[in-house]
Order: C-alpha cells, then sequence, then structure tokens
C-alpha cells in the first residue's frame, strides 16, 4: 500500500509549522453541543481533530459549547464524554465547558463596548432581520447603534441583572451594516434568557452567541487550529474579528467538508424526531447513525477510525456510501471474531442411521484462519437443524447444498445424504430424512451449518435494514418528509437455534455466526442463558463483493 498523501489540513499545519505561524505545539478540540447524542459526523470530526494531536504530539481538548440553557441536559454530557472515550480519543484532563468562560466573556464584553465596538440594541428579531438586509441587499443601521459608551454600559448591566424580558434587547458587536457577508452586520453577541442552566443555574439571565463564544473558547485554550465544518466559513472573518479586536491568542479556522452517508440522516434535530415519535427504540437503536446505535449494533472503536480514515478530509461537501462503514467493520470482524453455528430458519433434519441417544464430538477451530484463537466442541445428535434454505426441492443445476438424492457437508461433521423429504398437509416440507457418513475425504461441493435439535438454545435474533429505504431520505417529494422515506422492513426478529456453547454469552460479545454474517450479544437485552444476538453487518454486501 502506499502511504497516503497528506490531505489538505496536514498541508495548512505543516506550512505553519515550517513558517513558525504559531510559538506552541498543535492544539485541537471537539466542541460538542450538549443537545442530542454523537452520531457517525461527529465521529469524524472526533477521529480528525484527536488524529492531527496524536501526529504532531500536540494536544486534544473535550470541550461542551454549552451556550444555549434551552436545550442542553446533562444526560447529553455524560454520554458524550462516553462515547468520546469508547472511540478512543483521549482528552486526559483537558475536559471543558463553554459556560465555564461566562465571566471572561462578559469581562470581554465589556471592554468591547467601552472600546466603542459594541452596543445594545432594542430591536427585535424581526426588525432586526429587515435591518440586516439581504445577500444583494446593504443593511441599515440599528436606530440605536449611536449609543453612548455610558448608556451601553449601564443597559449591558442592567441586561445581566435580570431587569428586562426575554428578547427585550441585545448586546451587538459594532462592525459593518454594508459587509457583503451578512455575518459581519453588526452581529447579536448577548441575548436575554431567562433560563436555567444545566451548570451555572440561575446565575445568568443573559446568554452568549455561538459567533462570540467559539473563538475566544478556542483562545482562552490556546487552540491552535479550530477546525469545523464548511457552514461555518463564512463565520471566519467574525471568529478573526473577535479574536483580533480583544488582542488575544488567536487560533487558525479551518474548514472542512461534513460526513452525510447514503440511507440516513445526520441532523441531531431529526435524529431527536425519530426518538420523540417513536421511529425507532431510542438513542441507542441499532438501526440508528449515532455512536450509541452502532455500538449495539456491533461496530468496533477500531471500524469507525478506519472507516474516517479511508474517507479522509475534503473541502467539497459529498455523500459516502453506507457500504463503506459496513465495509470497515466486516473487515475488523472478519479478522477478529470467533465462529459460531446458528441457524436462523429451522428445517428439521434426522439422520436415520444414527441411535436416538448417539452423539458424535466433532471439533471446530474457532477462526479458520487464526489458530491463536482455538477451538470448540460441537456434538452431533440424530435430529438436527439446517436452514430452510439450504435445501431445495427442486433445484437448479447449480445450487450445491441439499436435494432430493444429493449430498452435502455439514460443517466439521461429515456427508449426509438426503433420501426422504417429509410434508405435512399443506405441501410444506417439515423434515428430511438422511443418512450419515463420518468419512469427511469424499468430494461434495456444498458446505452448509447445522446445530443439533436436542442441544440447541433458541436465541432471539435481530436483522437490520436501511432505517431509510431511499438513498437521500432528506429529499422527500412536496408535501412529504424524511420520515415518509421510513424504511417499514428495517428490523426483523427471529427466534433461532444457535451453538449451546451461545448460552455463557453475558452481552458485547461479537461472533461471526457461518455463513450469516456478524452478530454481537445486546448487552441490554441479554439475560443469564438468554443471549440475544444484533447483526452488526452481513458477509458481503448486496454486490456480492
Ligand atoms: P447537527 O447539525 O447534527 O446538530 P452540530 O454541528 O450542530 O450537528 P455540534 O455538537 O455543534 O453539532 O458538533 C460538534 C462538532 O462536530 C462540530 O465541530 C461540528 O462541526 C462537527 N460535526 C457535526 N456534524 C458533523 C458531520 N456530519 N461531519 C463532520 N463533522 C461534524
Ligand atoms: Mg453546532
Ligand atoms: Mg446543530
Amino acid at each position: 500500500e502506499k502511504p497516503a498523501s497528506r490531505n489538505f489540513i496536514q498541508q495548512a499545519i505543516d506550512a505553519d509549522r515550517a513558517a513558525g505561524r504559531f510559538d506552541r505545539r498543535v492544539h485541537t478540540r471537539f466542541p460538542p453541543e450538549p443537545n442530542g447524542y454523537l452520531h457517525i459526523g461527529h465521529a469524524k470530526a472526533i477521529c480528525l481533530n484527536s488524529g492531527l494531536a496524536r501526529e504532531y504530539q500536540g494536544k486534544f481538548n473535550l470541550r461542551f459549547d454549552d451556550t444555549n440553557p434551552a436545550k442542553e441536559e446533562q444526560e447529553y454530557v455524560d454520554s458524550i464524554q462516553d462515547d468520546v472515550r469508547w472511540l478512543g480519543a483521549d482528552w486526559q484532563d483537558r475536559l471543558f465547558f463553554a459556560s465555564d468562560y461566562f465571566d471572561q466573556l462578559y469581562a470581554w464584553a465589556v471592554k468591547l463596548v467601552e472600546a466603542g465596538k459594541a452596543y445594545v440594541c432594542d430591536l427585535d428579531g424581526e426588525q432586526m432581520r429587515a435591518y440586516r438586509g439581504t445577500l444583494t441587499e446593504p443593511g441599515r443601521d440599528s436606530p440605536f447603534r449611536g449609543r453612548t459608551v455610558k448608556e451601553n454600559l449601564d443597559l449591558l448591566a442592567r441586561m445581566k441583572a435580570g431587569e428586562f424580558p426575554d428578547g427585550a434587547r441585545t448586546l451587538r458587536a459594532k462592525i459593518d451594516m454594508a459587509s457583503p457577508n451578512v455575518n459581519l452586520r453588526d452581529p447579536v453577541m448577548y441575548r436575554i434568557k431567562h433560563a436555567h442552566h444545566h451548570r451555572t443555574g440561575d446565575t445568568w439571565s443573559i446568554y452568549p452567541s455561538y459567533d462570540y463564544t467559539h473563538g475566544q473558547s478556542d483562545s482562552i485554550e490556546g487552540i491552535t487550529y479550530s477546525i469545523c465544518t464548511l457552514e461555518f466559513e463564512n463565520h471566519r472573518p467574525l471568529y478573526d474579528w473577535f479574536c483580533k479586536e480583544l488582542g488575544i491568542h488567536h487560533p487558525r479556522q479551518i474548514e472542512f467538508a461534513r460526513l452525510n452517508l447514503t440511507y440516513t440522516v445526520m441532523s441531531k434535530r431529526k435524529l431527536l424526531q425519530l426518538v420523540q415519535e417513536k421511529h425507532v427504540a431510542g438513542w441507542d437503536d441499532p438501526r440508528m447513525p449515532t455512536i450509541r446505535g452502532l455500538r449495539r449494533r456491533g461496530y468496533t472503536p477500531d471500524s469507525i477510525r478506519a472507516f474516517c480514515e479511508r474517507i479522509g478530509v475534503a473541502r467539497q461537501d459529498s455523500t459516502i456510501e453506507m457500504l463503506w462503514l459496513e465495509d470497515a467493520v466486516r473487515e475488523h470482524l472478519n479478522d477478529t471474531a470467533p465462529r459460531r453455528m446458528a441457524v436462523l430458519r429451522p428445517l428439521k433434519v434426522v439422520l436415520t442411521n444414527l441411535g436416538e441417544t448417539e452423539t458424535i464430538d466433532c471439533t471446530l477451530p474457532n477462526h479458520p484462519q487464526k489458530p491463536e484463537l482455538g477451538e470448540r466442541a460441537v456434538t452431533l445428535t440424530r435430529e438436527l437443524y439446517i436452514e430452510q434454505d439450504d435445501f431445495m426441492e427442486e433445484a437448479p443445476k447449480k445450487f450445491f447444498r441439499l436435494k432430493p438424492g444429493g449430498d452435502v457437508r455439514l460443517r466439521g461433521a461429515g456427508i449426509i445424504t438426503c433420501d426422504e423429504v417429509v410434508k405435512d398437509k399443506s405441501g410444506e416440507v417439515t423434515e428430511l430424512r438422511c443418512t450419515f457418513d463420518p468419512d469427511h475425504s469424499r468430494k461434495v461441493k456444498g458446505t452448509i451449518h447445522w446445530v443439533s435439535a436436542p442441544l440447541a438454545l433458541d436465541a432471539q435474533v435481530r436483522l437490520y435494514d436501511h432505517l431509510f429505504k431511499v438513498e437521500n431520505p432528506d429529499a422527500a417529494p412536496e408535501g412529504k418528509t424524511f420520515l415518509d422515506n421510513l424504511n417499514p422492513e428495517s428490523l426483523e426478529t427471529l427466534t433461532a437455534k444457535v451453538e449451546p456453547s451461545l448460552a455463557k454469552e453475558q452481552g458485547g460479545e461479537r461472533f461471526q455466526f457461518e455463513r450469516l454474517g456478524y452478530f454481537y450479544t445486546d448487552p441490554i437485552d441479554s439475560k443469564p442463558g438468554h443471549p440475544v444476538f444484533n447483526r452488526t453487518v452481513t458477509l458481503r454486501d448486496a454486490w456480492g463483493k
């Protein structure tokens, strides 16, 4: 494999280092807003930021961007930390909260007011939009833009003291109402909001905007590279303006394209809607693109990191095929998951030449290429189950599994010949009567999996398909929403017959069920002696790769 080429962010960092732009080590951060669970798009940002810190022997912070009291909760703060840690991104002792900077941010706001760079404005939201103008039309100055420093300081102090109702006034940066960049037309720095904050309680009745908070938080923490998604590109001049006017350490903002995946949605608002309206069982439903969901599906941190590495970073928005994510976990589990046998749709087979209580001990490797994973004993009995699909009464020539009069190999046991097909009144095949031949050396084309009927364990198995039935669920026709694109067949629950050795699993183990895919013992629903299996991914993708 040829070494991966440097992406545009690495190139920018290399150039800065060569030019001695920062007098400190590379320092990145992941800045989630604690208003939902993380999704695979966030995983990309986490891998990117923590990966750069590792590569350049720098530092990586986890910072909660918790400036919006209305939508944020401790539950999200906890789950986000757990997911970031699970992904293997280590922030060590560098866990921060933007809300810890509220005092400093306020002090800086006072400084900007004193310098004549910020003012208190009494326009309401609608008026402010009207004054702001459009892309093609310059804005107009707010009638409050000319307030004196003294008046502004007084009003700001009273906003902070909670004297005014929600939305009555804002603090705005005084920049340029004619700027071609609408973000520079006197953006809001503070809003009045009498709301309880999950960390600062009722201390504050004004809250800083994203634009006024983000760069300064980066600056306080000594971040060098503030890596964010493309929609912030035209906020960068504002990011730079605040750092420059305040004369503080000035990180470099670099934008990259956000990750979009086929057959799913990635906005927290939509994911929340799926949960609240019970289209899924929760944030950790294995069909969700959340880290929680992927974890419960059986994805490994390695596979998600490998996926993020493989898709790379770009400056152009694009949508990545879900197949790539599935391939990443398939590859990792192919290497690491022990093999077991399970039958999803059982068809009974009777080996007529074995005695009622006769047993034959078979030894199967846990992994065909990895002897170090050991072996296990599997017992063959007179009655067993095979997959309904593995028998065909009127089989085409190329069908190498079991057919009347035909032979097939039972994995690890021997060869059986189908002598008789038993049917019920409706013509449904209910049983096959076969002869067993322990001689392995005979040549037969097909090998199938099986489990002993009296010894098998009944286990619930969940098979998943895409949560949405179209590649781009967000593109819904007039009058429809993404919800109309939900796939009604995204979950199938079966009672399977599995190897009895699986009875001891506690939840959290990963296996390949031979010929069926990779399965994960559900860590929540599995009970002692009753494992529940979620299919992580099939063995091959739909293209038979
Ligand atoms: P959403 O739009 O899903 O609500 P967000 O960007 O508002 O996401 P944040 O909690 O603010 O969510 O995101 C934290 C970080 O993760 C930000 O730096 C953001 O740029 C990054 N991020 C969010 N979504 C993606 C994505 N799909 N691909 C890459 N990075 C993302
Ligand atoms: Mg955000
Ligand atoms: Mg958002």
